[in-house]
C-alpha cells in the first residue's frame, strides 16, 4: 500500500465535518489523528469526525507525540490525563474516576485481585463527577477540544447520562448546546443549580428511542451554526472515557488482565482499548492488552448476538423489534440500535484483538448484582454498572477467570441516590417536546433553530 505523507487541515478553513488536507513537513505534533481504515494521518482541527478519503466506515484515533504516561498531578479531574486528551485547553470544574480494591467484593467473587474503577458520586472515596456517570469525562474532554473562539451550537443526542453530562458541563462553561433526549432519559437531568439558558433540551415522546434522537441530531447538525458532538466518532469523547483506564492503571500500577464494562454503543470499550494500547506502548505497565469482557442487557443485545455468531456485520433487528426490546431493558443507557460494531477500529476489531468476549445479563441478574454491590460497598450503582457486575459474577464463577488475575470492573455510573440525598437537585425541563411524527417534519428543524435565535 502506498505510504501517505503527513498531512494537515488548513487552520483558516471553516469547521468541516470531513477533513480537508494539504501537505506540509512538520515535527511530531502533540496530537494528530490516524484513520483506522486507510492509515492516513492528519492534524486535528477540533471538529473533524471522519476521514476525508472515501472508503469503508472507519474510526479516527488520536496519536500523541508524548508516549510516556505522565499524569499532570496539578491539573483538575480528568485533565490530570491531559497529555492524552486531544483538546489543548483545560477547564475548571471537572471530576475524575476513582479506582479502588475491595476485600469484600473479592470475597464475593472468589477472586484475589479484582478492582473497581468507579465513576460517579461517592464523597468517602473522593468520587465527585458533576453528573454521576463516566459520560462526564467525555463531556469535559469534548469541550476542551472545541476552539475557544467558536460560537456554533453543539448538538448532542442521548439516552440520558450523556445529556446530563453535556448539559451540566456546557452550562458551567457557557457553551451553547442542544440536547436531544428520549423522554425516558429525562429523569437523568437533575442538577444542583438551574441550567444556563445557553443549554436547550428537546425531548422525544411517544414511540421513539435513542436512535431517533441520533437521527434528529444528525439532521440538525447539517444546519449552519450547529455542529455534531459526533458520538463515538469524536476522538475527544473516546479519549475522555479512556481516562478511566488511565486512572485505574495509575492506581493499580499495571494493565489489568480482564476489563469488564457494559456497553450500548461500545464507545467506552473502544476507549478502554485505545488507552490500554498507549499504556502497552509506554512499556512500563505490562505488554498485554486487557481482555475486554463487554456486556449488554437482555433482551436487547445486538452486539452480543453479532459477536456470538462470529460475524463482522451487526445482526439485523427490525426497528419495531428493537424498540420493543429496548422498552424491556433495565439499563436504558445500553440501547443503541446502530453501534459502531463492524467499522474499522470498532467493537468487532477490539474484541478480536484483545481476545475478548461479549457477555449478557437479564434484568433480574442485574437487579441482584445491583443489590449485592450496594449492600457490600454501601453505594448505589446505575443499572448499566449492575449489568457489568452481574456478568463479572458469572464469569468469576463459571467463566474460567484465574483466581489471581488482575480484573478491572468499570462501574460506569453510581451514587445517583446518594447525590440526591446530599444535595437538593433541580429537574431540568425540556424547551420542546416532539413525538415520532413531528421529528420527521422539516418545520421541526425551523422550530429547533428558533430556540437559539
Ligand atoms: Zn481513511
Amino acid at each position: 500500500m502506498e505510504r501517505l505523507g503527513r498531512e494537515r487541515i488548513s487552520s483558516e478553513a471553516s469547521p468541516s465535518k470531513v477533513a480537508r488536507s494539504s501537505k506540509s513537513t512538520r515535527s511530531l505534533p502533540r496530537c494528530e489523528l490516524r484513520c483506522r481504515g486507510c492509515d492516513r494521518t492528519f492534524e486535528d482541527d477540533g471538529f473533524v469526525l471522519e476521514c476525508p478519503t472515501q472508503h469503508e466506515p472507519a474510526l479516527l484515533a488520536t496519536e500523541y507525540g508524548d508516549k510516556r504516561f505522565e499524569p499532570d498531578t496539578r491539573a483538575e479531574g480528568v485533565f490530570r490525563y491531559r497529555q492524552w486528551l486531544p483538546g489543548p485547553r483545560t477547564l475548571s470544574g471537572a471530576g475524575s474516576s476513582v479506582t479502588y480494591r475491595s476485600e469484600k467484593l473479592n470475597r464475593i467473587l472468589g477472586l484475589l485481585n479484582a478492582w473497581v474503577v468507579f465513576n460517579g458520586y461517592w464523597p468517602e472515596k473522593g468520587a465527585a463527577l458533576e453528573t454521576p456517570t463516566f459520560k462526564d469525562l467525555e463531556a469535559w474532554s469534548v469541550l476542551s477540544r472545541i476552539p475557544e473562539q467558536h460560537d456554533g451550537v453543539l448538538v448532542i443526542a442521548s439516552a440520558g447520562s450523556t445529556a446530563a453530562a453535556f448539559a451540566r458541563a456546557c452550562s458551567l462553561n457557557k457553551v451553547p448546546c442542544l440536547i436531544i433526549i428520549t423522554e425516558i432519559g429525562l429523569p437523568n437531568l437533575r442538577f444542583p443549580d438551574p441550567l444556563d439558558p445557553c443549554v436547550k433540551i428537546v425531548s422525544l415522546t411517544g414511540f421513539t428511542d435513542y436512535s431517533d434522537a441520533i437521527e434528529l441530531a444528525n439532521r440538525v447538525s447539517q444546519i449552519d451554526g450547529f455542529f455534531a458532538g459526533g458520538g463515538v466518532k469524536n476522538v475527544a469523547r473516546r479519549d475522555g472515557l479512556g481516562t478511566t483506564m488511565l486512572n485505574a492503571v495509575e492506581t493499580m500500577g499495571q494493565i489489568p488482565h480482564y476489563y469488564f464494562q457494559a456497553i450500548g454503543s461500545g464507545a467506552g470499550g473502544i476507549a478502554a482499548y485505545e488507552a490500554a494500547r498507549r499504556l502497552v506502548d509506554d512499556g512500563r505497565f505490562g505488554e498485554e492488552l486487557p481482555r475486554l469482557m463487554l456486556s449488554q442487557n437482555l433482551p436487547f443485545v445486538p452486539i452480543y448476538m453479532s459477536w456470538k455468531s462470529r460475524r463482522r456485520e451487526l445482526v439485523e433487528i427490525s426497528d419495531d423489534d428493537g424498540r420493543r426490546q429496548i422498552q424491556q431493558i433495565a439499563a436504558q443507557v445500553l440501547s443503541n440500535r446502530r453501534p459502531p460494531y463492524a467499522c474499522k477500529g470498532g467493537v468487532f476489531d477490539i474484541l478480536t484483538e484483545t481476545r475478548g468476549d461479549m457477555l449478557a445479563a437479564d434484568n433480574l441478574e442485574a437487579l441482584h448484582a445491583k443489590r449485592l454491590f450496594e449492600e457490600t460497598e454501601e453505594i448505589d450503582i446505575d443499572p448499566a454498572g449492575a449489568v457489568a457486575f452481574a456478568t463479572l459474577i458469572k464469569a468469576a464463577r463459571y467463566g474460567g477467570i484465574e483466581r489471581d488475575a488482575l480484573v478491572l470492573l468499570n462501574i460506569t455510573g453510581g451514587g445517583r441516590h446518594r447525590q440526591q440525598l446530599d444535595k437538593k437537585l433541580i429537574a431540568a425541563r425540556p424547551t420542546l417536546k416532539l413525538n415520532e411524527k413531528e421529528i420527521l417534519l422539516d418545520e421541526t428543524l425551523e422550530r429547533i433553530v428558533g430556540l437559539f435565535s
